[in-house]
């Protein structure tokens, strides 16, 4: 690593060495590395997956890419292409709805989100590497796999012991998915 020459202020040094691999830069390398072209929107996917801790869903990173840089199909593409090169997780709701998050320098982890009120939390990571190199030796390629874990949460439990859990759902994230396949 280059000694922090270029740094006067005393974070620089401290920040320097994490520069280089910065979520942004290392999706951008990725992408090049995959031969894939670095576009508008899939830089501006990329931040937009930036800006959460926790998996999003399609329409709202399509909501901050904003409608004038691309349409809902080509953020669902691009989600697509990323998760085959590995740079984003895709997970689902109780709901189906398919959300999508960033998955550099970071360890792997999964989810389990509420069925009441639709929160999400991490849940550790056990590797499944062994399944899909069995696909793989099968002749399957480009392998992805999801995995989700789905419940009421303890404080949906408290709250609202008799409540309908389902229709609760559609709430905080977009439900209409279109049915976009690639
Ligand atoms: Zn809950």
């Amino acid at each position: 690593m280059i000694a922090a020459t270029q740094s006067n202020h005393p974070m620089g040094a401290l920040s320097q060495p994490k520069a280089a691999g910065s979520p942004l830069d290392e999706a951008l390398v990725r992408i090049r590395n995959a031969q894939m072209r670095i576009t508008k929107p899939r830089i501006a996917i990329i931040e937009s997956l930036m800006q959460h801790a926790g998996p999003v869903s399609i329409e709202c990173i399509h909501q901050e890419v904003g409608a004038s840089v691309c349409d809902l199909v080509t953020v669902y593409r691009c989600l697509s292409a990323f998760e085959t090169i590995r740079i984003v997780r895709r997970s689902y709701l109780h709901n189906g709805t398919c959300l999508y998050e960033l998955t550099l320098n970071e360890q792997q982890h999964y989810h389990v989100s509420c069925k009441a009120c639709g929160k999400t939390e991490k849940v550790e990571y056990f590797s499944v590497d062994g399944m899909e190199r069995m696909l793989q030796d099968r002749g399957y390629s480009e392998v992805t796999h999801v995995v989700g874990f789905f419940g009421v949460c303890p404080s949906c439990q408290q709250v609202a012991p008799a409540r309908e859990i389902a229709p609760a759902m559609t709430r905080s994230i977009n439900a209409a998915m279109p049915e976009v396949q690639a």
